[in-house]
């Protein structure tokens, strides 16, 4: 999922450019929405039959509603695709990976040949948390019934060759894919096609923007919302509202007093706006968090007083040599 703060960009009201239920998008590409709508995912999840071919590459499965096979039946027969070559899962939240039992089960030749299921796996799961990381993948689809991906493996289907990149930060499996022939690039929840996201670490996930910026991207398949024609200037929004924010939680402690001492929550309060939904609120606190972390790893924030039971009760002040030199 992607936790999008559409509202805030847009001064309180959520506008959603309204998606098809499946649209072939270019030659090889054709989007199927997950039927799973909703304030944190957009229009739903996007899926995406890559290739021109009878067999395709399936990218991403939604979350597992009844409805989504039965859209993805029809959006497959629209195309002439018989039946599908490969899954690939950008990364483990349930409004990707969800799907993967009912997909396999509905278009598997047999139960000795279902389909086969790719992801990145990585050494250790995140500790799962609400919203998106809800539910742990391996309780989706068992960890041995995966076929690893690794950075910068590539998946052949008529018309298309597929590279993925393994691009963490929004999650520490994430991967983005490139497909060759067009240029284009699957870029799952780390770029959407409205607002922006979350993100589990901002160090991380500022170096995979520059790693897909540096991949020249000519147009982004987004996990959520339209296709992003303007690739390059998308990716550099979204680096520059990163920065904006750092600067902003930064500016924040500042205007309280150089040694003041803030928890989680005020910083937040003073840093979004007074009419952010409050279902927002909680993933802005948790994007404060990051931000907050990402500070101290630069030595610009430090936390302060005793260890909090509840983490946005934490308290977080500037370090003096940082303020001191204005940075
Ligand atoms: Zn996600």
């Amino acid at each position: 999922m992607a936790a999008n703060l559409t509202q805030h960009l847009r001064g309180g009201k959520q506008v959603l450019q309204k998606l098809d239920a499946f649209s072939t998008l270019s030659p090889v590409v054709t989007r199927v929405l997950g039927q799973n709508p909703g304030s944190f995912t957009l229009n739903g999840t996007n899926t995406y039959l890559i290739g021109s071919g009878p067999k395709r590459i399936l990218w991403d499965t939604g979350e597992g509603l009844e409805d989504y096979v039965e859209t993805l039946r029809k959006a497959m027969s629209e195309v002439g695709c018989t039946g599908l070559q490969a899954i690939v899962i950008s990364h483990w939240h349930f409004d990707h990976l969800g799907g993967v039992p009912s997909v396999v089960k509905a278009f598997s030749e047999s139960e000795t040949s279902p389909v086969p299921v790719y992801k990145f796996i990585p050494e250790e799961l995140e500790p799962s948390y609400g919203g998106e990381g809800a539910v742990t993948p391996y309780e989706i689809w068992p960890k041995d019934k995966f076929t690893p991906l690794g950075d910068g493996d590539v998946l052949r289907t008529e018309g298309a060759t597929l590279r993925v990149y393994l691009t963490p930060g929004h999650a520490n499996d994430h991967l983005v894919g490139v497909i060759e022939e067009e240029q284009s690039m699957l870029s799952a929840d780390n770029v959407l096609g409205e607002g922006t996201g979350v993100f589990r670490d901002l160090t991380a996930y500022l170096a995979s923007l520059q790693r897909m910026k540096d991949l020249k991207p000519q147009k982004l398949y987004p996990g959520h919302g339209p296709v992003i024609e303007d690739a390059i200037e998308r990716i550099d929004a979204y680096v520059e509202h990163r920065m904006g924010r750092v600067r902003q939680v930064e500016g924040a402690m500042r205007d309280a007093g150089q040694e003041a001492a803030l928890t989680v929550e005020q910083i937040t309060r003073a840093v979004y706006p007074s009419d952010l939904d409050p279902k927002l609120f909680g993933p802005a606190m948790y994007n404060t968090v990051n931000v907050l972390t990402y500070l101290s790893s630069e030595k610009r924030a430090e936390k302060t007083g005793p260890e909090p039971k509840e983490p946005f009760t934490q308290q977080w002040k500037l370090c003096l040599s940082a303020s001191a030199s204005g940075l």
